[in-house]
């Protein structure tokens, strides 16, 4: 057992060379643990940062309760930091924000208010401040991940996702998984998924670490993968067992 037990709510916070996002989110974060509608706490998966990053994670976290930190050997992308920070959540709920705060840490509220029931519920960016190219792409890659995974959902990439542990745990993962977690989600009995409106912000410090090509080209090539895995997909029902007795 880690401490993560000890809460309801696990944030998993990527952090790729964001040191000028840190500040920000020590103050953000902090003010939202105390407002949050259930017991929470912060997990920052420094991801093999090159700028002073791991530093400032480290202070961060040594002056506030309620923030603990994975660190990377070196820089694994962002599939591998959400992974890591499922494999060692252990609360019941498990979120995911992304560091730059493109999106508010108080919208999970609205967000949990659903995730007893759902086992994925996800944000919609709503008036998004991103570039006009972004948006043209983001919208482009919605519309024909939608098409090839069925999964119904507007903005599978919004950086604001609260999961029920369990099911989280039970994705498959691979480089890339980040951007079909609510299509991972439904491949599991009882998996469904629910769709919340939330604010978007701009970038306001650091830079973003996707290009066009790892925006469009893997993920291209990851719907034909998650159409394979989705009729191979494992489920099965316990009807007995002694494991406790
Ligand atoms: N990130 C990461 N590893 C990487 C690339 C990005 O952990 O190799 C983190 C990054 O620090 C941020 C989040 O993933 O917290 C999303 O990245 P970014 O904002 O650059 O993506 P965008 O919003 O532009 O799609
Ligand atoms: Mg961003």
């Amino acid at each position: 057992m880690n401490n993560s037990a000890k809460y309801d709510f696990t944030i998993i916070v990527p952090v790729y060379n964001e040191e000028d996002n840190m500040a920000n989110l020590e103050s953000r974060l902090s003010a939202y643990l105390t407002e949050a509608s259930v017991s929470a706490c912060i997990l920052f998966v420094n991801d093999g940062s090159k700028d002073s990053s791991l530093q400032l994670i480290r202070e961060v976290c040594g002056r506030n309760p309620h923030f603990y930190y994975l660190s990377f050997a070196d820089n694994r992308g962002l599939s591998a930091a959400m992974k890591a920070g499922i494999d060692y959540a252990e609360s019941r709920l498990v979120g995911y924000i992304d560091a730059d705060l493109q999106t508010a840490p108080e919208d999970f509220n609205l967000l949990l208010a659903d995730a007893d029931e759902y086992p994925l519920v996800l944000g919609i960016r709503v008036g998004r401040k991103d570039s006009w190219f972004k948006r043209f792409q983001s919208k482009f890659a919605n519309g024909f991940r939608r098409m090839m995974t069925g999964d119904g959902v507007a903005d599978t990439g919004c950086p604001l996702k609260v999961m029920q542990t369990q099911y989280a745990k039970r994705i498959p993962f691979f480089t890339g998984m980040h951007r079909f977690l609510p299509a991972l989600i439904l491949l599991q009995d009882g998996g469904k998924v629910k769709q919340t409106p939330v604010r978007h912000f701009p970038r306001v410090a650091g830079v973003s670490k996707f290009s066009v090509w790892n925006r469009l080209i893997g993920p291209f090539k990851d719907c034909f993968a998650y159409r394979w895995m989705r009729k191979r997909y494992i489920n099965y029902t316990i009807a007995e067992h002694n494991l406790n007795n």
